[in-house]
C-alpha cells in the first residue's frame, strides 16, 4: 500500500522549532513577504497604494512604516485580520503553524497553553484563522459539465443530557423533548475537487443553496434521505441506499462522509461542543482542511497567513464580539 501523505517527507516542510528560532526581524520579513508578495516584501501603503515608504519604528522597536506620498503611517498588519495585534509576530506564525499541523483541529485551551496566552485570546485567534479560511470558500461553485459532486448532511449541537434516574428520562428523539438548537451542516463536495459547507435547521432547507453552489451539468450523488428528492428536477442524480451498501454502481457519498469524519473527530476530540453561531466557521475550517490535505504544512501556513493578511479586520470579532456570523 502506498505511503500515507502525512507520513511522507514532502508533507513536512516547516517545524515549530524553525518558527521559534526566528529572530524578530526574520518573523517580520516572513510576514512582509506574504503581505506584499508582489514587491517581494517591500512595503506598499494601504492608504494610497504608494510604494515609497520608509522604516519609521516606534520607540520600543515595533515595526512601522511612513508613506512618502501621503505621509500616513502603517504597519505590516494594518487593515488586515491581525490589525492592532498585541502579540509578537512570531507568536502568530507559531499559532498558524500549530493550527495547520493539527489536521483535525486545535483546541483553544491547548493553544492557550502552547503560547501562554489566555483562553479567550486563543479562542479569538483561532476564530480569526477560521474567518480567513472562510474567505477562500466565499461564492465558490463546485462541479461542472461531466463532473460529479456529493451531497450529505451531518447534525451538530442541541445535545440533551439524559436524566440521572430512569423514571425521569424522556425520549430524546421526539421534537417536544429537544431544545431546538440542533443544526445540520450540509456539505457539497466535488469528487477529486473542493467543497462548500452551509448550516441549516434541516436538510430540506439546503436545496436552494445546493442549486446555487453546484454548476449545471454536474451529477450529484446523495443518500436515500427524502430531503434530497427535490434535487432530481435540476440535476442528474445517483442515489445510494446506505442500508444496502456504501458504494454501488459508482454511486456513493464517501467524499462527503470523509469530510464529516474529520469534522466529527474535531468535535469529539478537540472542541467537545460545536454549535450555535460558530458551527458554520468550524464547518468552513473542516472544508479548508479537506481541500488542502495534500499540501505540505509549510505551504498551508503560507496560504493561511496570506489569507489572514488579505482579509479585512475581523467581522466576527471586531468591535463588539459575537455578532451573528452570516457567511
Ligand atoms: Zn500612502
Amino acid at each position: 500500500m502506498a505511503q500515507h501523505f502525512l507520513l511522507s517527507k514532502s508533507a513536512k516542510t516547516l517545524s515549530l522549532a524553525q518558527v521559534f528560532q526566528m529572530k524578530d526581524d526574520q518573523a517580520e520579513m516572513a510576514f512582509r513577504r506574504v503581505r506584499w508578495a508582489d514587491t517581494d516584501g517591500a512595503p506598499v501603503c494601504p492608504h494610497c497604494g504608494g510604494v515609497d515608504a520608509y522604516d519609521c519604528r516606534r520607540l520600543k522597536g515595533a515595526p512601522r512604516f511612513r508613506c512618502r506620498a501621503c505621509v500616513k503611517d502603517f504597519t505590516i498588519t494594518s487593515g488586515t485580520l491581525f490589525a492592532s495585534h498585541k502579540l509578537p509576530l512570531r507568536a502568530y506564525l507559531a499559532a498558524i503553524a500549530i493550527f495547520c499541523n493539527e489536521v483535525k483541529g486545535k483546541s483553544a485551551l491547548a493553544l492557550s497553553r502552547d503560547l501562554n496566552v489566555s483562553y479567550k485570546c486563543a479562542f479569538v485567534l483561532l476564530h480569526k484563522l477560521r474567518e480567513a479560511m472562510a474567505a477562500e470558500l466565499k461564492g465558490r461553485v463546485v462541479g461542472g459539465e461531466g463532473k460529479v459532486a456529493e451531497v450529505d448532511g451531518g447534525y451538530f449541537g442541541g445535545y440533551i443530557k439524559p436524566a440521572n434516574q430512569k423514571e425521569y428520562r424522556r425520549d430524546r428523539r421526539l421534537a417536544k423533548n429537544q431544545n431546538g438548537k440542533r443544526q445540520v451542516v450540509v456539505i457539497v463536495r466535488e469528487r477529486g475537487g473542493n467543497g462548500v459547507p452551509a448550516v441549516f435547521k434541516s436538510e430540506a432547507q439546503a436545496i436552494k443553496f445546493i442549486s446555487q453552489r453546484v454548476a449545471k451539468g454536474t451529477t450529484i450523488n446523495a443518500d436515500e434521505a427524502s430531503s434530497w428528492d427535490a434535487l432530481h428536477s435540476r440535476f442528474e442524480m445517483k442515489r445510494i441506499n446506505h442500508q444496502e451498501a456504501y458504494s454501488l454502481d459508482g454511486a456513493c457519498t464517501n467524499w462527503a462522509e470523509e469530510f464529516f469524519s474529520r469534522m466529527r473527530r474535531a468535535e469529539i476530540g478537540h472542541h467537545h461542543h460545536i454549535a450555535g453561531q460558530y458551527l458554520l466557521r468550524y464547518a468552513q475550517e473542516a472544508t479548508w482542511r479537506e481541500d488542502n490535505r495534500r499540501s505540505a504544512n509549510g505551504e498551508q501556513v503560507n496560504r493561511l497567513t496570506g489569507l489572514a493578511l488579505k482579509a479585512k479586520p475581523s467581522v466576527d470579532f471586531g468591535g463588539y464580539w459575537q455578532r451573528h456570523i452570516t457567511s
